[in-house]
């Protein structure tokens, strides 16, 4: 992408912020916020993030809102001591409102079924250590492993995977770190979907994600807000820009809270 035309598209939706009663800022959260960890509850996000964050809330006039793979709970204590924070779980499946409520889109129990087995087989492979089970899907992580490790895991899982991720409904995601054998839908488009959908065509929005599974919520903003790779190196991305993490990202961060506390 032109660095020019992508600097351009941040300038422009920045200099929206000041005058503009109410904005919102989804934020995927891993390799977005926080750097990978091999142990993934110690990804912290960055320093100096959380106050960033928690200043930008203080306005009143930007709602922050996680949308992420991870199951609800796990982010929220990565988030600590941040509170109040509106949270997309498991991609969509999962929602946490800013007061608290919960709510929760109920699966299929076929595809709950074939989550189970491909969970039990993981098990049966001495593999349970890289397993981790969510709402809606279960995943092998790999992170930190060699290339003939990932190798080799990858393979296998992908053979004894296979029949489970015959039914409709479920998908297998590459992501980075593992794979995942998950429900097809929600995906993070959808979650970006249901965000836009309450909202006032004139609120600005920005959407920043670094993974493959973050593309839905680009392509769902199209034409509507800012999307941000946030990344070391440059992919093929449907996001109109792009920014390496963590001191572009930061400052970032910074010219949002500056706008918005501009009365
Ligand atoms: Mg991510």
């Amino acid at each position: 992408m032109p660095e020019s035309s992508q600097i351009n598209a941040r300038t422009d939706f920045l200099n929206k912020l000041p005058g503009a009663p109410a904005s919102v800022l989804l934020l995927d959260y891993d390799g977005t916020l926080a750097p990978f960890h091999v142990e993934r509850d110690r990804a912290y996000p960055y320093p100096g993030i959380l106050p960033l964050l928690g200043a930008i809330q203080q306005t009143g006039r930007t709602a922050v809102i996680v949308i992420t793979g991870r199951p609800v709970e796990e982010v929220q204590a990565l988030l600590q001591p941040l509170a109040g924070i509106e949270i997309w779980g498991a991609h969509g499946l999962d929602h946490l409102l800013p007061n608290g409520t919960r709510e929760q889109v109920p699966i299929d129990p076929s595809l709950t079924h074939a989550l189970q087995r491909a969970e039990e087989w993981l098990h049966s492979q001495g593999m349970s250590a890289l397993a981790e089970v969510k709402p809606g899907g279960v995943a092998v992580h790999w992170r930190g492993m060699s290339e003939d490790q990932i190798q080799e895991i990858r393979s296998s899982t992908l053979q004894g995977w296979a029949p489970l991720a015959e039914p409709k409904g479920l998908k297998l995601l590459h992501f980075e770190g593992g794979i995942e054998l998950r429900v097809t839908r929600p995906d993070k488009g959808d979650a970006v979907g249901a965000v836009l959908r309450d909202l006032d065509l004139s609120v600005p929005v920005a959407f920043l994600g670094d993974d493959l599974t973050d593309e839905d919520g680009f392509r769902k903003l199209a034409q509507r807000g800012l999307s941000i790779l946030v990344r070391n190196e440059y992919r093929e991305t449907a996001a109109t820009s792009w920014l390496k993490p963590p001191q572009e990202l930061t400052s970032f961060l910074e010219q949002w809270l500056r706008r918005t506390s501009i009365s």
